[in-house]
């Protein structure tokens, strides 16, 4: 017996970008048999990406740990003991020097994370000059710094930031069991104020932190109901760090991970969708079925802020077996 297509016709339609995607539409595409979820996954990605390129971006700690909020995933909470000690902000020539060998290695987008609740403004002053002096490299700039007010969302754009992250994490009613010390509101005004800025969005969430399918279709919804689809939705595998209430979080089915990279792509087709946090831990053939789902952007460098990430030749070699070039 074959499956006709007329089988999926209750389906939504996949011809326009929507930004009204309801829980059970999302849950629908959740549901689908694999090998149609990808194929649809891959439809909608070939309509606006080639699906041989892939975009590489490298994340740099410019201030690393005794984070005061509470993220239970997080090893940079000051809360947890997981040997990440607290270190002031890098040096300009330091960030540069990263960025110089980021750019060596092909990476187009250069990231900067710093482990705060929101910045100061004498240390938005600083971040601003690494955001220029990256961008006079020739690499794209991306910032995230923790919650920002509309002014400084405003100054970073002066200096010419290009993107900010700042993540949804997971669905509005879950968030409470992972961070308690802001609200899914706070979340939305910081993007709101990115937007309003005119910097471009990076906003993505986790998975495998103990959540629900019904969670991790609301964290979807969520992201591709945003007034303006981010430019870059990151989905992260959770990182198990000792130490963090995380630790030990219940593995999520591989199958389950791919099958929400393919409705990220699905709902949100002309964003980048970044395979982030926890390819350490993938198989390359789970990597591959994540690039097969829609997947057309990586982190690479040996390091994600302060957890472990592939060697750049591992990756390299990964891109070359799967014929993956480098998206200009
Ligand atoms: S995720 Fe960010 S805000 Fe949360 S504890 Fe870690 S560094 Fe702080």
């Amino acid at each position: 017996m074959s499956l006709a297509t007329d089988d999926f016709s209750t389906l939504p339609s996949l011809d326009r970008v929507r930004n009204d995607w309801t829980a059970a539409e999302i849950g629908a595409l959740f549901d689908l048999p694999f090998p149609e979820l990808i194929f649809r996954a891959q439809s909608v990605h070939r309509q606006h990406f080639d699906p041989s390129e892939v975009q590489i971006s490298t994340l740099l700690s410019i201030k690393t740990g005794g984070c005061p909020e509470d993220c239970a995933y997080c090893p940079q909470s000051a809360r947890y003991h997981t040997g990440v000690d607290a270190e002031k902000l890098m040096s300009l020539d330091a960030v540069l020097a990263e960025a110089r060998a980021a750019k060596t290695a092909g990476a187009n987008r250069f990231c900067m994370g710093a482990a705060w609740r929101s910045p100061k403004d004498r240390d938005l002053e600083h971040v601003c000059e690494m955001v220029e002096a990256v961008k006079a490299l020739g690499l794209e700039t991306c910032a995230t710094l923790g919650m920002l007010t509309a002014a400084q969302a405003r100054t970073l754009k002066r200096a010419g930031l290009d993107y900010y992250n700042h993540n949804l994490d997971t669905s509005p009613e879950f968030y409470g069991e992972i961070i308690t010390t802001r609200v899914y509101q706070d979340r939305l005004e910081t993007l709101q104020h990115v937007r309003e800025a005119g910097i471009h969005v990076c906003c993505g969430g986790i998975v495998g932190m103990g959540e629900t399918r019904a969670d991790r279709i609301g964290m979807i919804a969520a992201l591709a109901c945003l007034p303006v689809h981010p430019e870059s939705v990151p989905i992260n595998m959770l990182v198990r760090v000792a130490g963090t209430p995380l630790a030990k979080a219940p593995p999520l089915d591989r199958f389950e991970f791919v099958r929400t990279i393919a409705v990220a792509r699905i709902t949100m087709p002309r964003s980048m969708v970044r395979l982030s946090a926890g390819r350490e831990e993938m198989s390359e053939e789970t990597q591959a079925l994540c690039f097969l789902a829609g997947a057309n952007s990586i982190f690479y460098g040996p390091k994600l802020l302060t957890t472990a990430n592939p060697e750049r030749d591992r990756d390299r070699v990964l891109m070359e077996k799967l014929g993956l070039s480098p998206m200009q």
